[in-house]
This record gives structure tokens, sequence and C-alpha cells, in this order.
């Protein structure tokens, strides 16, 4: 099956030739041909099967295709001095964390360059100002984190009302991390008529209740198995005494073929630990995790690519 048989706009196919793909992955086989004739479409897929496309691909069809509406008159009425309207959003994805929120964005410029799609990533822990600068002089698609979003609603600085596909990202995490009241706040400021199209790992119950009350006769689809990562991924367990784990951790990362090696922390001050005590073995190591600065996040991920 090839890309021009699920219904994409033409810019969009030429922005997906130029990222050098050539087939479809098996979501977005399934996902895009419903997304694009805008339906409901309730996905579980992990990262790295292509998720990201799925969703994108027809949001940017979407914005070939139907140019923004006109903005409408008479917006802010009531107010003694008329505003200037704020630009509406037409697209709002939201994700758990800074990091996937400027993957996102730069799949979405990738894909969307033959378009000149305008698209901001709206994350907390850098300055709001020149959010808001670019909020107003127009944006096509959102990508944010919850709380700074909830930051530009309570400022008037953002305007949903107009969205018209509304994406949330990782479902299963956001409920992990605390974050669905204020996903409920969110979906309360878009129009109730609105394509929904929503993501996640594992389909729990509790996603599969919260995904009826978003969507409409949504289409589901659901790749790989529920409990198993990745079918390319290998697992190997080392059992090893708690503390002999730093010198195991050592061996393994000098012993072996290792060139890009992501280590999980259960704490904080634990990752700053480790990273401490690889870095004095000669391991170039750094940290990464929600104490830090942005820029610093930022370095840590620019640094491991
Ligand atoms: P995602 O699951 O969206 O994080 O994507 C995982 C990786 O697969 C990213 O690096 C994408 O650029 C890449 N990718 C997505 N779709 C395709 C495709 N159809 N062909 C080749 N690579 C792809």
């Amino acid at each position: 099956m090839s890309f021009h048989e699920l219904g994409l706009s033409e810019k969009v196919l030429k922005g997906v030739e130029a990222a050098g793909y050539k087939t479809p992955t098996e979501i977005q086989m399934l996902a895009i041909p419903p997304a694009v004739e805008g339906r409901d479409v309730t996905g579980r897929a992990q990262t790295g099967t292509g998720k990201t496309a799925a969703f994108a691909l027809p949001i940017l069809s979407r914005l070939e295709r139907s140019p923004a509406p006109a903005s409408e008159e008479g917006h802010g009425e009531g107010r003694k001095r008329p505003r200037k309207p704020l630009p509406p959003v037409r697209a709002l994805v939201i994700t758990p964390t800074r990091e996937l929120a400027l993957q996102i964005e730069e799949a979405f410029k990738e894909y969307g360059k033959f378009l000149g799609a305008r698209t901001l990533t709206v994350y907390g822990g850098v300055r709001i100002d020149r959010q808001i600068n670019r909020l107003r002089a127009g944006v096509d698609v959102v990508i944010a984190t919850p709380g700074r979003l909830l930051d530009h609603m309570g400022r008037g600085s953002i305007d949903l009302s107009r969205v018209e596909v509304f994406v949330l990202d990782e479902v299963d995490r956001m409920f992990d991390m605390g974050f669905i009241k204020d996903v409920r706040r969110i979906v309360a400021a878009i129009p109730v008529e609105r394509q929904t199209l929503l993501f996640s790992a594992t389909i729990s119950s509790q996603v599969k209740l919260f995904a009826r009350r978003l969507q409409t006769d949504s289409v589901l689809i659901e790749i790989g198995d529920q409990t198993n990562p990745v079918e390319t991924v290998t697992q190997h367990v080392y059992p090893t005494a708690r503390d002999r784990k730093l010198e195991l951790l050592r061996t393994i990362l000098e012993n072996e073929n290792m060139e890009m090696v992501l280590v999980f922390c259960g704490r904080k001050d634990h990752a700053d630990f480790v990273t401490r005590r690889l870095q004095y073995y000669g391991i170039d190591a750094m940290q990464l995790h929600s104490n830090l600065a942005q820029r610093e996040r930022q370095q840590a991920l620019n640094g491991f690519k």
C-alpha cells in the first residue's frame, strides 16, 4: 500500500515523500483514511509505530483543503473598546511532556513544509510572552502540555472556540501524571462539534470510558499486543544486589557495544547521582528530568541525538 491511497492532499504527500517515507506503517494505514474523512479515531499504539504522522497528516490535509474561514466580526462583543480578535486555532494537540510536544511540532513542520502551516508549542518552563505574541499573530496548530495551555486560557491569550481537530496523545500517561482533570477543563473550552483523535499505548477501562465521553462513533484501531512492547525491542534482565547496580551499569556501558543509552531512574535525585557517577567514570552522560530548566533539558536531548 502507498501513501497515495490514503486520501491525503497533494502537498502533504509531497512532504511525506520528502521525509523519505515509502510505505505507511500499520497505524497510518488504518487511522489515516477515517481521520481524513473527519471521523473520530481511537488508536492503541506505542511511540515508534508512526502514530505522530497518523494524526499529523490528516490534520495537514484538512488545512490544505479548507483554508481558514475568515475571522468573524463581532468577536469580543460587549466590550467597550473593541479589541482585535485573536486568530482561531484550528487544531489542538495535547501531550503529556514538553519533549513530546517538541517532537510532534518537528513532525508537523517536516510533513507540512510545502504548506506553510503555522505551528506553535505551548509548554511551561519558558517565557509566556513569546507564546502570547505568536498566538496573536495567528497559529493553525497548537501542540501543548495541559498546564501552560490552561494558563493561556485563563489569560484569554488563546482562542479555542473554533478548534476543528482535537488530538490527545499518550492518554494513559496523562492519567498516570494526573493531567486528566486539566484535560477535562480544556475539553470544556473547545467546540462540541469537532473531530477527536485519541492515542494511548494501553487502553484500560478508564481510558475507554474517557474516550467514550469525548468521541462520537469512533473507529478503534489497535496495533501490536497490549501487554508487549514494540516487537523490535529485545529485553534482558540482570538480577543484582542494590549496592552493585551502579557497578553493573558501568560494566554494561563499558563492555558492550553501546552507543546511545537511556537509563531510567526511579527518582530525580537518583538520576542526578547516577549521572554524576557515570561522568566520574569518564562516561559521557547527561541527566534529564523536570527539575531542570527547559534549556538544559533540550541540551540533554540534543546531546543524545
Ligand atoms: P512515532 O511513532 O510517530 O514517534 O514515529 C517513530 C519514527 O518513525 C519517527 O522517527 C518517524 O519519523 C518514523 N516514521 C513514521 N512513519 C514512517 C513511515 N511511514 N516510514 C518510515 N518511517 C516512519
